[in-house]
């Protein structure tokens, strides 16, 4: 063989292990899917994440879909050393990474000056989050830093621990759950340095704040702020070092966590809250609010005179109003009654015992929820261009944007935010669908090749079935949540069969033929996701879609001394006499405005899959790991890459790779690139079926082709 002497000892390492020797491959198996010879079989698309699994390869690719299992445990893959390793170095030149990601759409920004995306799903604990910290800490080490941007930097970082503290929480499935979908944009200016950022959340899992259920607790910032906040601080606040005195905090029966140290997560949410700027008073201010919240969960309530609800427990109230910053007897009056308008007239009436319950837990996550919304929006403020900055490069700052969202959910029992979060995932197939098989076309077109379309299901039938307007599903729930006292879960069962029975995708108990379908419950509908089907339980849509928060309790907190309170909490809402949007609608409206952000970036994806349940290192639960794999779509996703050539590559690296074993071609061709690739694909016996060439690319259709020249390389 023409041994190509241009390689380090380091590269070579690394080259065989890419497709290396057959032994090799055997072991290792292929690092990129096209390759695979059987790739219809999800036996063998399995074995292969399998066998690099156990040798610690955990990214493999499916074309550029980067494909991660999480390891856990800690891999010396994440060094300084690593990251440059992948700078400037084009993805099958190297062992693939999530660093191989972040620097081909880093370049890919550079060099074609379009916007860029990259697109991070899976399960819980599948690694999604750390894949995005991953991500930007590449940035952050491998980017240029503008003048005065170095405090720019450090800001990005930091709003990590800040929203990890206030928006995750340990779940039976992650220790470090987030409980909210999250799109971050990066801006880099003209000569590639980050300059700016802004950050999307989107359905914070506020039931959390008043129920955990068992084995989960409550957002980390509760027990930091108890174990890591001094005694000053928490006399102040009223507060005990103890979670357990804490209703809120306790419904899960596991305040304590062996892999989460609260009080050193406590330090770092604090020095992260001054790195972006956080005033003092907006940091006191911030941390009554979460103590308030605390204290609200220890309100109780009993039978007073003339058999009203009171509240019974004094000194918790005499906290909480003076935390909320409100006057104390408008707020005992706002837990205990509520207003109503009948013709024309304001009516006050008392709340029952169960009432009052509910409506102190509706103002908990009220509180909790739009105080999350504020500190996004805190963060925001800080991540901004400045404007000396953004006017020396107006017009030639470009963006990447990160979005961590929660992947296809189905458990035992799924309801109304299993319900969003499969109608998110949906919304992002199609995103897929268009951007991918666009961009797929495209590469064909732009290289003059002809090909065949390829066949895939479209999903927008589901997403119809969800957003239409008027008898589309969140359409008919909120229709339903506009009947108060007339309407319940189950005649919302009963007009999504009126109107969207017969649909392909929507099925419930009732059979056409009269009889009944067993596998859907009498309180159940399913959805025929582009996934798979989920039955969803119907208890809890209305509620749960509706805003619960009584209108006088809202006119409490808009008065309140507090500057965070007086902005989540406006005049206008309580004047205005429209109705709020429900949780679902919001929701339908952020993603849509999600979809036109990510719908003119260049897509890169990134699919998180969890090896086990036990969050154990060297696991690899194949039923699991199958369950992912149908739920993320790879198998569709490696079929729709297959469908044309299994493989492309520029002339330049091709020829790099290749020319050894070509003397027409060795060790240097002083031609045109094609030319060259033309003389050498000829001296391997390449056939006409097998491969074409395209204006800048070589397309091979077959990865035995490469793998036989791949191999003539070792021989
Ligand atoms: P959720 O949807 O619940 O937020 P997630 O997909 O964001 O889940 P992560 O929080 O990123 O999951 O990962 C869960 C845990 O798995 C991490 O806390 C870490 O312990 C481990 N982990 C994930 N990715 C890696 C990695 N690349 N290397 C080492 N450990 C990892
Ligand atoms: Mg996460």
């Amino acid at each position: 063989m023409y041994f190509s002497k241009n390689y380090t000892i380091s590269q070579y390492q690394h080259l065989i292990f890419m497709e290396g020797t057959l032994t090799a491959r055997d072991r290792v198996g292929v690092q990129d899917f096209v390759l695979l010879e059987n790739y219809t079989s999800e036996a063998a698309f399995i074995e292969n994440l399998r066998r690099r699994f156990k040798e610690n390869l955990i990214y493999t690719y499916i074309g550029s879909v980067l494909v991660s299992v999480n390891p856990y445990k800690e891999l010396e893959i994440y060094s300084k050393a690593h990251m440059e390793r992948y700078r400037g170095v084009s993805f099958y030149e190297i062992s693939p990474h999530i660093y191989a990601v972040s620097d081909n759409t880093y370049r890919a920004l550079r060099t074609e000056r379009k916007d860029q995306c990259i697109l991070i799903s899976g399960e819980s604990g599948a690694g999604k989050t750390e894949a995005s910290k991953k991500i930007l800490q590449y940035y952050s080490a491998t980017c240029p830093i503008s003048d005065n941007m170095s405090t720019l930097r450090d800001r990005l970082l930091q709003s990590t621990p800040v929203l990890e503290a206030f928006g995750n929480a340990k779940t039976l499935r992650n220790d470090n759950s987030s409980r909210f979908g999250k799109y971050m944009d990066v801006q880099f200016d003209f000569r590639g340095a980050p300059i700016g950022g802004h950050i999307l959340n989107y359905l914070l899992e506020n039931t959390r704040v008043v129920h955990q259920n068992h084995g989960e607790r409550n957002f980390h910032i509760f027990y930091q702020l108890l174990e890591g906040g001094d005694q000053d601080l928490l006399s102040k606040l009223g507060l005990e070092r103890n979670a357990l005195k804490y209703h809120y905090l306790v419904k899960g029966c596991c305040p304590r966590v062996s892999s989460i140290n609260d009080k050193n997560d406590w330090r770092t949410v604090t020095k992260a809250l001054a790195v972006i700027g956080f005033r003092d008073e907006e940091v006191e201010d911030l941390f009554n609010i979460i103590a308030s919240v605390l204290h609200l969960g220890n309100i109780q309530f009993g039978e007073g005179q003339d058999e009203q609800t009171e509240i019974t427990t004094e000194t918790q109230h005499n906290y909480l109003s003076k935390l909320l910053g409100v006057d104390g007897v408008a707020l005992k009056d706002a837990l205990t009654h509520k207003k109503l308008t009948a013709k024309g007239e304001e009516m006050i009436s008392p709340l029952s015992f169960e009432q009052a319950v509910a409506a102190r837990d509706a103002l908990a996550k009220a509180v909790y929820g739009r105080t999350f919304t504020w500190l996004v929006a805190q963060i925001n403020k800080s991540l901004a261009f400045k404007d000396d900055v953004y006017n020396s490069s107006k017009g030639s700052s470009s963006v990447i944007g990160l979005l961590d969202i929660y992947g296809f959910e189905v458990f035992q029992h799924n309801s109304f935010e299993q319900f969003c979060i499969n109608y998110c995932n949906e919304k992002l197939q199609q995103l897929f669908i268009e951007l991918t098989l666009k961009s797929e076309q495209e590469d064909y077109e732009a290289e003059g090749i002809s090909w065949e379309p390829v066949k895939y299901f479209d999903n927008k039938i589901i997403c119809d079935l969800v957003e239409e307007k008027h008898k589309g599903f969140i359409a008919i729930l909120d229709e339903e949540c506009l009947r108060p006292g007339e309407s319940n879960d189950i005649s919302f069962l009963e007009k999504l069969e009126d109107t969207l029975g017969g649909h392909a995708h929507f099925v419930t108990h009732k059979l056409a033929n009269g009889k009944t379908r067993k596998t859907v419950g009498r309180e159940e509908f399913r959805l025929i996701h582009y996934a798979g089907e989920v039955n969803y339980s119907v208890s809890g849509f209305l509620d749960k879609n509706n805003d619960l928060l009584y209108r006088n309790l809202k006119e409490v907190l808009c008065q309140s001394d507090s500057q965070i309170l007086r902005e989540c909490f406006q005049r206008e809402e309580v004047t205005d006499q429209k109705r709020p949007e429900t949780a679902a609608t919001q929701f339908k409206n952020s993603l849509a405005k999600l979809m036109e952000i990510l719908m003119c970036k260049e897509p890169s994806y990134v699919r998180c899959i969890k090896p086990n349940d036990a969050k154990q290192p060297g696991r690899f639960d194949e039923a699991l790991v199958r369950h992912q794999v149908k739920y993320l779509g790879l198998m569709e996703n490696l079929r729709v890459r297959r469908a044309g050539f299994a493989y492309r590559r520029h002339y330049q690296a091709f020829l790099q790779r290749y020319k050894c074993l070509c003397p027409g071609t060795w060790p240097n061709w002083h031609g045109k690139l094609a030319d060259g690739v033309a003389t050498l694909v000829q001296h391997l016996g390449y056939k006409p079926e097998e491969y074409k060439l395209g204006k800048t690319k070589i397309f091979i259709r077959f990865p035995k082709t490469l793998f036989t020249t791949e191999d003539a390389l070792d021989a």
